[in-house]
């Protein structure tokens, strides 16, 4: 059994085969999904792609950084109105985070929602999906000025370097491995090779990021089996191996509450 730990399933781009899409993974041995929040415009997908696969799927709320603007107070209010009415229901706060790659307009309010979106993960007891691109110091910096030793949750398709990885995972952090461990020229299997499996959560970021031999087309959950023999391969282990262990550190994770 492998766990996606971060798809869009939910997304447009499954409009017409969501439900072939869904078979396909379960019949892979993807058998559970987990499904981060984008924004306020997204929820009503996620919660019922989640609705009609109970045991297949499991949701977060969160506010996702590249849609953070002049109105994220509301967006961030309806996070929290979630949560305060069913807590329960969310797995993970996610995914939440900064990314400076597109625009840096709004840094300074990606800074003040990831804030406090980690203090509601914090009241909550429940684990981050954090999603960083293009700044892993900035990231590490805003943490070391909030006073908090350790973290439960995954840096989602990760994308820092092997000494960002390790200090990430001493801060409690694990990393979320996906189709760009694939990719020729990627840094990703150097990373793999040396951190503990023990560390890594898999993940497809579905519909985005399909692993070769897919690579450029949409990515799906099904195709999560291709990250897990590469992992594998790279670690010179057996994928059964790669499986037990991933979703064991996910169950970990997301499950243990
Ligand atoms: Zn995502």
């Amino acid at each position: 059994m492998l766990i996606d730990t971060h798809s869009h399933l939910y997304s447009e781009e499954f409009d017409n085969d969501r439900e072939a899409a869904v078979q396909r993974a379960i019949e892979a041995g993807v058998e559970l999904m987990l499904l981060p929040a984008i924004d306020s415009q997204s929820i009503q997908r996620q919660q019922q792609l989640a609705t009609s696969h109970p045991s297949n799927f499991r949701i977060m709320a969160g506010v996702h950084p590249t849609s953070i603007d002049d109105n994220y107070e509301r967006e961030l209010q309806i996070v929290e109105e979630q949560l305060r009415s069913d807590a329960e229901r969310y797995v993970a706060i996610g995914e939440i985070g900064l990314d400076l790659y597109w625009d840096t307009t709004y840094r300074q309010q990606q800074e003040e929602a990831l804030l406090r979106q980690l203090d509601l993960a914090e009241n909550y007891k429940k684990p981050v999906s954090i999603h960083i691109r293009n700044a892993y110091e900035e990231f590490f910096d805003l943490l070391a000025r909030r006073n908090h030793a350790t973290y439960n949750g995954v840096l989602h398709c990760y994308s820092g370097t092997l000494q960002q990885g390790w200090q990430a995972i001493e801060m409690g952090f694990h990393l979320g491995i996906g189709g760009v461990l694939t990719y020729k020229k990627s840094l990703l299997p150097d990373i793999v090779a040396k951190v503990p499996l023990q560390s890594l959560v898999l993940e497809t970021d579905a519909p985005y990021l399909a692993p070769t031999p897919f690579r450029g087309r949409r990515n799906e959950s099904s195709y999560l089996v291709y990250v897990a023999q590469t992992l594998a391969d790279i670690r010179q282990i057996q994928v059964q191996n790669v499986a037990e262990t991933t979703s064991e550190n996910a169950k970990r994770i997301f499950l243990s509450n």
